[in-house]
């Protein structure tokens, strides 16, 4: 069931010379990981890990990447004070199946979770647990998403499945589930620092806070729901591509004109049904967000856009709920940095800032993920760690969401006593970013949900170039485009595929080859794995809520 590391390492040194690099170096990696000495619990690091939903890398400040957007101090400040991780990779691009890969280590396939359906195994090993086990004190506030009640943590409480921005309901480790006022962002905040001040104090600890902002449909806090009033934001080159060269995307349905809802997307109340999207708010809540959308509302209403020019209006608008709600997490990593620098705690703790994948702002006409271009398949991933990574340090290795396990583990002084696919970010962090000699060439990537119109596919991408396989096409067309290939330097935004290109035809074969061999090195290849839906089910007791009859 679960990938053996040496076997299939081993494997792999005859048959891909590259992968074989990766086993005479990572390998030693690895090892380090296990046979690393155990520190005494008083040296060994705390664990700060944000986890945010949805929150791309264009928008991160830091990155200095894309368009021009609003600053993001706090998370800029952790990139200033610890390292950047350039090319950071999800392995399917949403909330589940990611949440599922960074807390166990494995792509999908290996995992349990394929698509937004599955459910966290309670009995597979994850980080949070082996850190509890070893003596950790650990907790989880805020967005989980993976519907089985966490387990290796002292305390959680979490939303259920996709949870509220407003007043949302919690669900508590002690059996106990609340309704809190107030925006998710701020509650999830409020909940960690209280349990930072009461933990126990005798043992490292590892406190996750993860929120469900800026998920779909973006509403920011009252804090933020006046900002960037007067701007307007650039628009991304790609915001009308007409996706020539590319038949899946042409048939996708998370566009901002055609799939973006003007009431419960952008908070156009133009008739009853719209303000359902703020029903859960208080009086003085819903007041707030009338008065502050009513102004540009009633233009709207008066003069609607049409064409373009109503694209336009909606990006616009959705770029500005969606960077308020940006505003409000970099506000609450603040909280909390500050918390960690006057509790004393700041100089032993590891501090993660990261999110489950990226997003689309407008690039190729959409909003929402899926896909394999780069916009979606990148995730943010920021590390401080004082006195072991340098600060304002970049590191523009391949790295990717199956990592996360065996370098947060080592990190702690502990061993990975299960199988994974991912490999150690120590040497890296150590070592200013410099990508050590032999450091993973290609990535694998395999998305098979089916919402948004997205075709199920497949893609490795490597340091300069991508290839997207699509696994089951919907139509003729798609079956006579099945690959497509672009060159990461020369076309960023990833508007010209190559694949029916002559002059690249020997790359093509390359890569094709090259993908074949991922899969194999990752042993995908039992298509019945990606066919069972939600998956195993466990018993009623194990979910957080429980699961409806099928
Ligand atoms: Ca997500």
């Amino acid at each position: 069931m679960t990938i053996n590391v040496n076997k299939v390492n081993v494997m792999r040194i005859s048959s891909f010379s590259a992968f074989g690099l990766l086993l005479s170096f990572g390998m030693p990696f690895l090892l380090m990981g296990y046979g690393s000495t155990e520190l005494v619990a008083q040296e060994r690091p705390n664990i700060v890990f944000f986890f945010s939903d949805d929150l791309t890398t264009q928008a991160i400040s830091a990155y200095r990447y894309g368009l021009e957007l609003p600053p993001t101090p706090n998370i800029d400040r952790l990139a200033k004070e610890g390292m950047l991780f350039e090319n950071s990779f999800c392995g399917n691009s949403i909330c589940t199946p990611s949440r599922c890969t960074v807390m166990t280590g494995l792509h999908s396939h290996k995992n349990g979770i394929v698509n937004l359906s599955g459910a966290l195994d309670p009995q597979r090993p994850t980080w949070p647990k082996a850190l509890q086990k070893g003596g950790y004190s650990t907790a989880i506030f805020g967005k989980w998403h993976m519907k089985t009640k966490p387990t290796g943590f002292d305390e959680w409480a979490v939303l259920s499945g996709q949870g509220s921005y407003y007043n949302p309901d919690f669900f508590f480790s002690n059996g106990e589930g609340r309704r809190i006022e107030g925006h998710s962002t701020d509650v999830v905040t409020d909940l960690a620092l209280d349990w930072l001040g009461r933990r126990d104090k005798s043992k490292p600890f590892a406190l996750m806070v993860q929120h469900k902002a800026p998920h779909r449909n973006w509403k920011p806090s009252l804090r933020e729901l006046e900002l960037y009033g007067d701007i307007e934001f650039p628009e991304p080159p790609s915001l009308f591509d007409d996706y020539e060269g590319r038949v899946a995307a042409a048939s996708h349905k998370m566009g901002i004109d055609g799939h973006m809802r003007m009431g419960s997307d952008l908070m156009l109340f133009s008739t009853e049904k719209d303000m359902g999207v703020i029903n859960r708010f208080t009086p003085e809540q819903r007041k707030a967000y009338v008065a502050a959308f009513e102004k540009e509302n009633a233009a709207f209403l008066a003069d609607p856009p049409t064409g373009k020019e109503l694209v336009r209006w909606k990006y616009q608008r959705y770029m500005k709920n969606y960077l308020r709600c940006v505003a409000g997490v970099d506000r609450n990593v603040g909280r909390v940095l500050a918390e960690l620098d006057k509790a004393g705690l700041s100089k032993n703790t590891i501090v993660v800032y990261c999110a489950d994948q990226g997003f689309y702002l407008g690039e190729h006409g959409w909003f929402d993920k899926r896909w394999a271009y780069e916009e979606s398949l990148k995730m943010p991933l920021i590390v401080r760690w004082p006195g072991k990574v340098a600060p304002g340090t970049r590191c523009a290795a391949m790295v990717q969401n199956i990592d996360y396990v065996p370098t947060i583990l080592e990190a702690a002084g502990l061993s990975t006593n299960w199988d994974v696919h991912g490999i150690s970010l120590v040497p890296l962090l150590s070592q200013g970013g410099a990508t050590p000699n032999g450091w993973r060439d290609t990535i694998y990537y395999r998305y098979m949900d089916g919402g948004h119109g997205v075709a199920q596919h497949s893609a490795i991408r490597t340091n300069d170039f991508k290839l997207l396989y699509f696994d089951r096409p919907r139509n003729e067309a798609e079956e006579k485009s099945r690959w497509e290939l672009f060159d990461l330097k020369n076309d960023p935004q990833e508007l010209n595929n190559l694949a029916a290109d002559t002059i690249h035809a020997q790359k093509l074969k390359s890569m094709q080859a090259r993908f074949q061999t991922t899969r194999e090195f990752y042993d995908d290849t039992n298509e019945n794995v990606w066919q069972r839906g939600a998956g195993k089910r466990y018993p009623p007791e194990s979910y957080i809520r429980p699961p409806r009859k099928r």
